[in-house]
């Protein structure tokens, strides 16, 4: 905690330990990196500065506010569970770990965030950071994948709790195994935590924690159209389940084994749209990974063969045909926003 207190950085939702601050943080945090977060944690407030204010905001404005980060469904839970402080519980997070975890989107994680950061209640807090550090500290030989080794480690976190000062334990931890006890290449010689530490006296901090080897992203070839009538384009709605949920896109899909990008294109708009569409030209290729799938994704100019047709969703929830400056009132997957900056520039 020593360490903490001079080495910690300055963040901006370390400025206020409001309950609501520390639950949008801890939800953006969630699969993504400090660096990533700071900008629209900083939009965000900007934009919703209090509970109220999102629980009265359309869901499509705080997806858009959220779109890039990914993971998608923390928009829904955010929504529901903004309204649900404000209609049933008086405007006011219940203090209590039980009532938090019946709130939408709340998992032990963040109800232990919101219990020890913004409560500064005795709860241990262990995210992948505090995994690493206390595998190495007591140098854990059994994979933290499994179940009985992460109950393990919440015990040990727990037991390390000091009554009053969890909120600053739990931080310190944390930004411990961020600065320091890196996943790679750890800096030992800097550590507040050196002496007790199992893994470095027995020189096997590489080799914890014991984890599974990643898997490799799976390679996926998807062609998306650009369909354009009087000025106008064609998006559509993803389905609010799934993948991206909620998300507008350009109609498209998977290419199949051995298919041209344009016949695969023909087929997807007669498949999802009943829309006969003409492929014009190429717009680009655009590679984009994302965590478990590396995507190349081809885009054509097209139009409709015949003109007037009326789309028939099968797979879409809506669609809409908007102007070029009305993309950024959408929120679009990473992979589209960026073939849309690429049209507006042409
Ligand atoms: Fe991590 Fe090294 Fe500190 Fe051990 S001594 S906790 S391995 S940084």
């Amino acid at each position: 905690m020593n360490w903490f207190d001079t080495h910690q950085r300055k963040l901006p939702w370390r400025e206020e330990y409001s309950p609501y601050s520390v639950w949008i943080s801890e939800i953006m945090l969630q699969q993504t990196q400090v660096d990533r977060v700071i900008p629209y944690y900083l939009r965000w407030m900007q934009r919703f500065p209090t509970l109220e204010s999102v629980s009265i905001a359309s869901y499509e404005e705080l997806l858009r506010l959220w779109e890039g980060m990914g993971y998608y469904s923390r928009v829904k839970f955010i929504h529901k569970t903004s309204k649900i402080i404000l209609n049933q519980l008086g405007g006011q997070f219940p203090e209590n770990l039980d009532e938090l975890l019946k709130l939408p989107g709340i998992g032990p994680y963040t109800a232990g965030a919101i219990m020890s950061i913004a409560f500064n209640q005795n709860y241990p807090l262990v995210d992948g950071n505090v995994i690493r550090i206390l595998a190495r500290i007591f140098n854990i030989e059994n994979s933290v994948e499994r179940r009985e080794t992460k109950n393990y480690i919440w015990k040990k976190a727990e037991e390390l709790i000091l009554p009053g000062k969890a909120r600053w334990l739990n931080q310190a931890l944390m930004e411990l195994g961020a600065l320091i006890c890196t996943p790679k290449s750890p800096t030992c010689y800097e550590c507040p935590v050196q002496k007790p530490c199992l893994s470095f006296h027995l020189g096997c901090t590489e080799q914890r924690p014991v984890v599974q080897p990643s898997k490799k992203a799976i390679p996926i070839k998807v062609v998306v159209g650009v369909l354009q009538k009087d000025g106008l384009f064609f998006i559509q709605q993803r389905p609010a389940n799934g993948l991206m949920a909620d998300l507008w896109e350009f109609p498209g899909g998977k290419i199949n084994q051995g298919e041209k990008p344009e016949d695969a294109l023909v087929r997807e708009f007669q498949e999802e749209l009943q829309f006969s569409i003409q492929v014009e030209k190429k717009i680009t290729t655009l590679k984009h990974g994302y965590t478990n799938f590396s995507v190349t994704l081809h885009a054509y100019l097209c139009k409709l063969v015949p003109e007037n047709q009326s789309p028939i969703l099968h797979f879409a929830s809506d669609y809409r045909w908007i102007k070029s400056e009305d993309f950024r009132a959408y929120a679009f997957p990473a992979a589209n926003r960026r073939l849309i900056n690429l049209l507006i520039k042409l």
